[in-house]
């Protein structure tokens, strides 16, 4: 039986379709990645061992949500957006984006705004005065490494501040964007907006993403549809376990794969709405240390801790 739908149908069908990519909205992002840093260093919370990285890492959000309403930079031209169609490349990709100098600035007013913060410690004052004081090139350097993910470059301890404006930058250029323009790519893996690794997945509850699992772009905060069951590192779809601590909380649990034996946290709003990728992945180290003993190495790093 052939049925033909009614021009309402198809937009309540429409409605039911399942968003493909969420992009990050232009105010707050970086507050919501705050709150929830705040809520997990607290005494009590899964995060409190490491509630002083938590706090300061907080700090650092706060100062980002501030210096995002303050940016508005060039975005892909007609023909940089045609080119990432048709070879179906991130528009604004990481490596290759024409980055402005203004995100120099813009790191020097992030890490003013952290060092301002009454609550952090005193160690970090001098890693932010690093960033303020240190030359362009050093700086644009130490972003080409973050960027193409070169560890050995990288200054682990300024690195989460350089990380925080480019994150800043690149979230302020992704949610300029529109759905239409971010083609599906080849490789599932990595960001449709900026080409970056995932820092970990979530399963969301709002209406048009019920019960589906997204990637959460550790650079851009764009977010991927991921089929559930799946490795985000290698996409096999045999081999998958899920870990959790115990007694811990069940919306934090760690996916794994015995085929490339990579893991990456998986969260459920099922089971917490407040969970953010950024923070509850930074906030459960002690479900790292188990994937570590289990044999399992972490399939990204977290943007805001390099070690
Ligand atoms: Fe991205
Ligand atoms: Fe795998």
């Amino acid at each position: 039986m052939t049925r033909i739908l009614e021009p309402g149908q198809i937009e309540a069908l429409a409605e039911l379709a399942i968003h493909r990519i969420r992009l990050p909205e232009r105010i707050g992002p970086f507050a919501a990645r705050a709150r929830r840093l705040r809520e997990l260093a607290a005494p009590g919370a899964i995060g409190h061992a490491i509630g002083d990285y938590l706090n300061l890492m907080a700090a650092v959000a706060e100062a980002q949500e501030a210096t995002l309403a303050t940016l508005d930079p060039i975005l892909p031209d007609a023909a940089q957006l045609a080119r990432s169609r048709i070879h179906r490349m991130p528009p604004i990709e990481a490596r290759s984006w024409p980055r402005e100098p203004a995100w120099r600035a813009l790191a020097a007013q992030l890490t003013e705004r952290v060092a301002a913060a009454a609550d952090i410690p005193d160690g970090a004052r001098r890693e932010l005065s690093q960033v303020r004081t240190l030359p362009p090139e050093w700086l644009e350097a130490q972003a080409d490494a973050l960027l193409s993910g070169r560890r050995g470059e990288i200054e682990m301890a300024v690195a989460p501040f350089v990380m925080a404006a480019l994150q800043t930058y690149w979230v302020s250029l992704a949610s300029r964007l529109s759905e239409e323009v971010v083609p599906a790519l080849e490789v599932p893996g990595v960001c449709p907006a900026c080409g970056t690794l995932p820092v970990a997945s979530v399963v969301r509850v709002d209406k048009r993403s019920q019960g589906y699992r997204y990637l959460h772009c550790a650079l851009c905060a764009t977010e991927w549809h991921l089929v559930r069951v799946t490795c985000s590192h290698c996409q096999s779809t045999e081999g998958i376990a899920q870990h959790s601590i115990e007694g811990g909380p069940e919306a934090i649990r760690a996916e794994s794969c015995d085929q490339c034996h990579t893991y990456r946290k998986i969260l459920y709003q099922e089971q917490d709405v407040g969970v953010e990728p950024v923070a509850d992945d930074l906030a459960t180290l002690a479900l790292d240390l188990l994937m570590g003993e289990a044999g399992y190495h972490r399939g990204s790093t977290n943007p805001l801790l390099w070690q």
